[in-house]
């Protein structure tokens, strides 16, 4: 009879687990707390519309890399996959400016000279780097600690520009990037849309995954492609149940045997892989003197092992809102607890149509909250926390409508939603939906996929590497796999 793993965690990792662990002719049972499977890689509807949260764009959509084999893997995405036509990556405004990254790097290159001359040497470093950034792949064949000298040859040879981009762009964070500049916009441009302490290769990486054609975002958005591969995880034979959330799990004599749910039943495995926020594992499944000490001692230090998570809004607006997809823009503070935001972005959802009835957009804005901003939205009361919610929203609101008076008496709220959000739907740490930020001073955490005193147990989920994302959640759980295979001394290529 052939081995039972099981999965705690239904997201992205999870269902990789899942999908490899059936591949490797394992049994795979996935036990999943909400209602559906995706974790935070997800959508839901309200007013006739659809709220796509996750995707901006998924890196692997580029068939030639090994990603894209681990994604159609999963069927989340093949080579008919239809993909927004999206032309930009984002665009920053201010006092009547705008600049905008655009999928053509020439053309950025062109433009951001126009409007910044004194700049033009920066620029021209910045666009070269982008192009040396996009030979940028995540390593997905077997887990980083299972390479040898071969494979770290043969991947410093696909990542050859790699380098350049380090000795540039790797010691510095975003605001540091800005700084280089003269102009006050392109100073935006670069510490808009990442947080100001990330790594200023990040912001490179990140740019040249969408200019090299590597991140488009498939049609129907993430929830659509959750469902994909829910499916193909069901077809394969895989057993997912859902609103079943796992309490503990059941260790004997230093080995993993099983889980335990909420509901006291206990479910037997020969195998199991946790993926659920690595917080959630340490702190709750798992008695917390397992944590890592490097892990329990990041936990007590957000200042240099920051998150990132978001406060957000989505309205449904009767404009088409043509011609803008994703702008930040400049307006009168918002203050959330000490802090005070004075940068907002719209995302027009307008690419895809299935998320609005004809003639209708769906748009969200975003306030990128941190560790802080957690702790102040959980020091509220149920009563002040909707309150301020709501207060908030229409303070937002009020921006947008001031920075784009064309929507006027024509925007709808569908929905807002804060740091607590992503901890109460995922467990997610603070709120956090990307791992611990990459920043220039921090020591990357490892984590080698196993929890050290105990057999038999497995990590997946976006948290064995920084910064997390769907590409790690989705090789994660291929890696997870792979462990278990060696274990077996069998072929770990599946
Ligand atoms: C607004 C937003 C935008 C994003 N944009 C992008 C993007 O453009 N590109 C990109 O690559 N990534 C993006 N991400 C990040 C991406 O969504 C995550 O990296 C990825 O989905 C994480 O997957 P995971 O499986 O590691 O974790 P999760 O999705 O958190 O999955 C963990 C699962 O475990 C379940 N669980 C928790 N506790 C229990 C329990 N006790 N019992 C049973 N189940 C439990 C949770 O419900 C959840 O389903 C974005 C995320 C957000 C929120």
């Amino acid at each position: 009879m052939s081995k039972k793993i099981v999965i705690i965690g239904g997201g992205i990792g999870g269902l990789s687990a899942g999908i490899y662990a059936l591949k490797a002719g394992y049994e795979a049972e996935i036990y999943e707390k909400n209602h559906i499977a995706g974790g935070e890689c997800m959508g839901w509807n309200r007013k006739d519309c659809h709220i796509d949260n996750c995707i901006h764009w998924l890196t692997g959509t580029d068939s030639s890399t090994s990603l894209w084999q681990v994604w159609n893997t999963l069927g989340a995405i093949d080579k008919n996959t239809e993909y927004a036509k999206t032309n930009k990556f984002y665009t920053s405004r201010l006092d009547g400016k705008e600049a905008t990254l655009w999928k053509d790097l020439d053309r950025t290159e062109k433009e951001l000279i126009a409007l910044s001359p004194e700049d033009e040497a920066e620029i021209r470093k910045l666009i070269q780097h982008v192009r040396y950034a996009e030979s940028c792949t995540i390593p997905v064949d077997k887990p980083m600690d299972m390479m040898k000298l071969g494979d770290y040859i043969k991947m410093g040879k696909s990542m050859a520009d790699m380098p350049k981009v380090m000795k540039e762009y790797g010691k510095i964070d975003l605001n540091e990037l800005g700084a280089r500049f003269h102009s006050p916009l392109l100073r935006k441009l670069m510490t808009d849309y990442l947080p100001a302490d990330y790594t200023a290769y990040s912001f490179l990486v990140s740019y040249a995954t969408i200019t090299s054609g590597n991140g488009e975002i498939p049609l129907g958005g993430s929830l659509a492609m959750t469902n994909r591969i829910i499916e193909r995880f069901k077809k394969m034979g895989g057993k997912l149940f859902t609103n079943t959330p796992v309490k503990n799990i059941i260790v004997e004599n230093g080995t993993a045997k099983g889980i335990e749910l909420e509901s006291g039943e206990k479910v037997t495995a020969d195998e199991v892989i946790s993926a659920v926020d690595m917080s959630f594992l340490y702190g709750k499944l798992l008695d917390s003197s397992y944590t890592p000490k490097d892990w329990a001692a990041a936990y007590n230090n957000s200042k240099s092992y920051p998150v990132i998570s978001g406060f957000q809004v989505a309205y449904v607006t009767d404009d088409t809102f043509s011609g803008k997809d994703t702008i930040f823009f400049e307006c009168a503070p918002i203050n959330i607890g000490k802090r005070s935001f004075e940068r907002v972005y719209v995302k027009n959802y307008g690419y895809d149509k299935s998320f609005a009835p004809e003639g209708k957009t769906v748009i969200q804005t975003n306030i990128m909250q941190t560790d802080e901003d957690y702790l102040y939205w959980k020091s509220l009361s149920g009563d002040e926390y909707k309150a301020k919610k709501q207060e908030l929203a229409a303070e937002v609101t009020a921006r947008v409508l001031k920075e784009f008076p064309e929507l006027e008496g024509k925007l709808t709220m569908l929905d807002c939603w804060t740091p607590l959000t992503y901890e109460r739907y995922c467990h997610a740490y603070h709120g956090g939906y990307m791992a611990f930020t990459t920043t220039p001073t921090t020591k990357k955490l490892k984590c080698n996929g196993t929890v050290k005193g105990l057999k038999n147990l497995y990590i997946a989920g976006q948290w064995i590497m920084s910064p997390g994302g769907l590409p790690v959640a989705a090789a994660s759980g291929k890696f997870a796999v792979q462990r278990i295979l060696k274990k077996e001394k069998r072929d770990i290529y599946i």
